[in-house]
């Protein structure tokens, strides 16, 4: 049976990793619209845009892996699924038959929905085109606005300001990262930024882009406040790429639906990644679409598990990081805006955690520079943990004996 996954990133190439780690000798294509081998974002908002590593670090793996392991890699879009025949039509209208269909399509930037967000000096990054591009110009920018406090508009302007351009944040949000973290890490992150030298616009809507010539000279908020700026990175999410999956008639709530296994309502079709919505144990079996380099990852080994015999629920802890200036932030678990917060160490020193407690039970950790309550976390959380609230706090208690 042969494989096709539509979108060569993060979770399409670990699904095709996997199939050839697990024996699977049927013909595995990868089809992809950039024009580049597989490879990882990370690093796009961090020390690639720094200039500190090349291409070639980013590359998942060379092009040598790819013909060695008999892993066709088809670059082009995807226009059109027909279930009935199982084939898919790419765009010129080349036609690709599948014994099974892997949705890998991943998600695209939410567009800044104001006037003027159109003009030059207005920048995303979510690939590896967009990041040359803000390279490109970065040099010249003296005043760079970002829009958007989230992760990979804070990891720019922690980048922007060590190069020493002067940064201004605008986030329509009271906080940074309030959609990823509870208030006391929030609150860290703002006090570092701000210390770092970027100023924080926080409850500060964008109102429009001001241009002169076709480029942007200015950010304006919903207040009439006017920013200037010579370059603007916009940060402000991202939206699934689900429109050829519901155009062949599959199910979408919030990306595309499967089930535990991620599988859709046919059984001859998957999803993985960024663009898959699935039911998880860690959010009490409701519906949740991540977007981090290990749920990719994990839900493409699941899938190829599935596909050579083994089928398993995906159950992985979810965990996630983000690099900002020399604080290295670890998220395991899955919180929820009121979960209890119990902090583990002292925030002045930049070395602590916060557990997050859902009625008494340990859901997720937030750690910064603390790398060992991460790990641990991620080894709680996968059974059902006995931490209370007091011990996470008392820093006397040894984490590591619940594991014994
Ligand atoms: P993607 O990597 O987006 O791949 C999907 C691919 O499918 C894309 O190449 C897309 O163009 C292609 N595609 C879509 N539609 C079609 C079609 N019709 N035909 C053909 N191809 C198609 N995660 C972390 O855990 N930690 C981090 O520090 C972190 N930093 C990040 C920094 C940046 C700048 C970005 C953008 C993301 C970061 N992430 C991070 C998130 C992580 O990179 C994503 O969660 C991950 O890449 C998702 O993998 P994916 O394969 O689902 O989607």
């Amino acid at each position: 049976m042969s494989v096709v996954v539509i979108g060569a990133g993060q979770a399409g190439f670990q699904l095709a990793a996997s199939l050839r780690e697990a024996g699977y000798e049927e013909p595995i294509t990868l089809v992809g619209d950039e024009p580049v081998l597989p490879y990882q974002r990370p690093p796009l908002s961090k020390a690639y845009l720094k200039g500190e590593v090349g291409v070639d670090h980013l590359e998942l793996r060379p092009a040598a892996f790819f013909a060695d392991h008999r892993i066709g890699l088809a670059h082009g879009r995807v226009v059109a699924v027909d279930r009935a025949a199982r084939r898919v039509t790419l765009e010129g209208d080349g036609k690709l038959p599948y014994g099974h269909l892997v949705f890998a399509t991943g998600a695209r930037n939410r567009v800044l929905p104001v006037p003027g967000a159109e003009l030059d000096g207005v920048f995303y990054l979510r690939t590896l085109a967009e990041a040359d591009a803000v390279r490109a110009v970065l040099p010249a920018a003296g005043r760079v606005v970002v829009i958007g406090a989230g992760f990979i508009g804070l990891e720019f302007a922690a980048v922007a300001r060590k190069l020493g351009h002067e940064v201004v944040v605008v986030e329509a949000a009271p906080r940074v990262l309030g959609r990823a973290l509870g208030g006391v890490m929030s609150d860290f992150f703002a006090g570092e930024h701000r210390a770092m030298g970027s100023t924080l616009m926080l409850g500060a809507g964008v109102a429009r882009l001001v241009g002169e010539g076709g480029r942007v000279v200015a950010v304006e908020t919903a207040e009439g406040e006017r920013v200037a700026a010579d370059l603007v990175v916009v940060g402000i999410g991202v939206v699934p790429n689900v429109e050829l999956a519901a155009a062949a008639g599959l199910s979408v709530d919030n990306g595309i639906a499967v089930d535990a296994r991620l599988l859709t309502e046919d059984p001859e079709i998957s999803a993985i990644g960024d663009v898959a919505s699935y039911p998880s144990r860690h959010a009490d079996n409701v519906r949740v679409r991540l977007e981090s380099v290990q749920n990719a990852a994990d839900q493409g080994r699941c899938v190829a598990a599935r596909l050579t015999g083994r089928a398993h629920d995906y159950t992985a802890v979810p965990w996630f990081w983000s690099d900002q200036a020399d604080l290295k932030l670890q998220m395991v678990g899955l919180s929820r805006p009121g979960d209890a917060e119990v902090v583990r160490g002292d925030p002045a020193s930049r070395r602590f955690s916060v557990f997050r407690f859902r009625e008494e039970r340990l859901v997720a950790i937030e750690s910064v520079n603390r790398p060992a309550d991460h790990m641990l976390g991620r080894r709680l959380l996968t059974g059902i943990p006995s931490l209370t609230p007091a011990q996470a706090g008392d820093e006397g208690f040894d984490l590591k004996s619940l594991l014994a």
